[in-house]
């Protein structure tokens, strides 16, 4: 019975992987998209990871715009969202 039980534990094992393979390709996708967006990437991708099409579909009706840009509130120039100091007129955001 050696032979069937190591077929049925390989078999298992591809399962997991496979299983594995399929939450880390919902979540890793799903969290750096989230982070390019100013959301929770961490979040995001443990729910993906767990939920997959379930947690994309929600990640899709949440989803905000890819945030790179905003208008400076002093002088109106797009400054690079990381950006403390606006570069253009020095305005602390
Ligand atoms: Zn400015």
């Amino acid at each position: 019975m050696s032979i069937g039980t190591g077929v049925s534990s390989n078999l298992l094992f591809m399962i997991a992987f496979i299983l594995l393979a399929v939450s880390l390709g919902f979540a890793i996708p799903i969290g750096i998209s989230a982070s390019h967006r100013g959301m929770n990437a961490v979040g995001w991708g443990i729910l993906a990871f767990f939920t997959w099409i379930a947690g994309l579909v929600l990640f899709l009706l949440h989803l905000q715009p890819v945030v790179t840009d905003m208008p400076c509130p002093f002088c109106g120039h797009l400054i690079p969202i990381h950006h403390v100091f606006c570069p253009f007129c020095g305005h602390r955001d």
